[in-house]
């Protein structure tokens, strides 16, 4: 007997052996030898067995017409699927999704019996023929794409409840934000005494502050977008009292669960730059994913500010610009500052001084730029931090010396797509 001959038998047998079990629809038949052959739907290879079958045994051949004893006829009811599927999405913008389904666990066993039973090599589980022939026809009714990547929406089918939930893919763009106000958070805060429950000291907003730069961007987006939501991932955050000027902070908006995608990222710039009212301002480059988020917060960015810093007890410029001078390119060595100790933990960091300016006086006070490694904290690298941080300006010039205020001016972005 040659290879194929020994093939054919073999298939024919195996066959024989899955009708035993009680009456096979088409679609589950063929969906025992689902990776066997291409081309094919698992319908057709099943009715191609049934006919290789009765053909090699010169037996009548009848078209199946009773209860499938794995699925129960499931497959009659993909056109009832689909028209189900094209209701719950009807409101929703999308161009593509993505089907999957819960299946109910009698069905499962059914066939897992019969793979392990009859030691079959290349059955396709009837999960995938369901996503696959819901999706197809689906596809046909509404002329939407499957993606199997990154799908605008996924559908799950819950066979045994009879009922489709959809879940909608978050959208992302990509931009930089100024904050020319101080005092607003990047991200919303819950307000300290209620923990975001509303109370008389947040006069019941739940909010620490009224107002963060997620909020200012995100309510115009999230009306534009028809969204749940919105979210602010930005490469870094700079303090609620500094500004953030200049090239301003790269960041990635993710827009929770929106009803439209197609919207304009122009008429969107426009919109959140009309509604913030001068205190935060924003340039929106190109639209995102959710990949480059993790791009973006694990990106270490050396950043640039301005500051204007007071020092106790009399000082000239030239006094101050040299003592400057010696912290140029210098490594700084800074133990968690006591501000944020209570939230990071406590070590020690070694970040260098990339480039550091004096710019003049200001009311009294000096103008400094400073180019700083990444992480590196700029109010200590003035004050000393009690000791925490050094060398610093407060302990080369023998001085108490603070920051009064600080504006971040440039942050570097991701690399691609600016
Ligand atoms: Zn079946
Ligand atoms: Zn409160």
């Amino acid at each position: 007997m040659n290879w194929t001959g020994g093939y054919i038998m073999e298939t024919d047998e195996k066959v024989k052996a899955i009708m035993a079990y009680g009456e096979c629809c088409d679609h589950c038949t063929g969906r025992f030898f689902g990776k066997r052959s291409h081309g094919l739907s698992n319908d057709e290879r099943g009715r191609g067995l049934k006919i290789a079958l009765a053909i090699g045994q010169n037996l009548p051949y009848h078209r199946f017409n009773g209860i499938c004893w794995v699925c129960g006829n499931f497959f009659d009811t993909v056109p009832l699927w689909a028209d189900r599927v094209v209701e719950a999405v009807k409101d929703l913008e999308f161009s593509t999704f993505l089907v999957g389904c819960r299946v109910p666990p009698l069905i499962a066993e059914n066939e897992e019996m019969v793979w392990s039973d009859l030691s079959l090599a290349d059955p396709e589980p009837f999960k995938s023929e369901v996503n696959r022939e819901v999706g197809k026809a689906v596809s046909i009714l509404n002329g939407k794409v499957v993606d199997f990547k990154k799908p605008d929406l996924v559908i799950i089918l819950d066979l045994a409840r009879g009922i489709v939930e959809v879940q909608v893919n978050s959208v992302f763009f990509y931009g930089r934000y100024q904050k020319f106000e101080r005092g607003i958070p990047q991200t919303h805060w819950d307000c300290r005494a209620c923990r975001g429950a509303g109370c008389e000291k947040c006069n019941f907003t739940g909010a620490q502050y009224l107002d963060s730069v997620e909020e200012l961007i995100g309510r115009p987006v999230t009306q534009l977008f028809d969204a749940e939501n919105a979210i602010l991932h930005g490469a870094g955050r700079e303090d609620i009292d500094a500004r953030m000027v200049g090239t301003g902070r790269p960041f990635i908006l993710e827009v929770v669960a929106p009803k439209k995608r197609s919207v304009d990222l122009t008429l969107l710039e426009e919109e959140i730059n009309r509604t913030a009212e001068g205190r935060v301002s924003v340039a929106i480059k190109r639209w995102s994913d959710r990949s480059e988020v993790e791009t973006l917060k694990s990106t270490k960015a050396h950043k640039k500010y301005r500051i204007l810093v007071e020092v106790d007890g009399a000082l000239t410029a030239d006094e101050f610009a040299n003592a400057l001078k010696t912290l140029q390119g210098v490594t700084i060595q800074q133990r968690t500052p006591e501000r944020v100790a209570h939230r990071r933990a406590d070590k020690i960091r070694e970040r260098k001084v990339l480039d550091i300016e004096y710019a003049g006086e200001q009311d009294g006070k000096f103008v400094v730029e400073v180019l700083g490694e990444a992480g590196l904290y700029i109010k200590e690298l003035v004050s000393g931090d009690k000791g925490r941080t050094r060398p610093s300006l407060a302990e080369i010039l023998n001085k108490a010396a603070h920051v009064i205020s600080l504006d971040v001016t440039q942050v570097e972005g991701t690399k691609e797509g600016e």
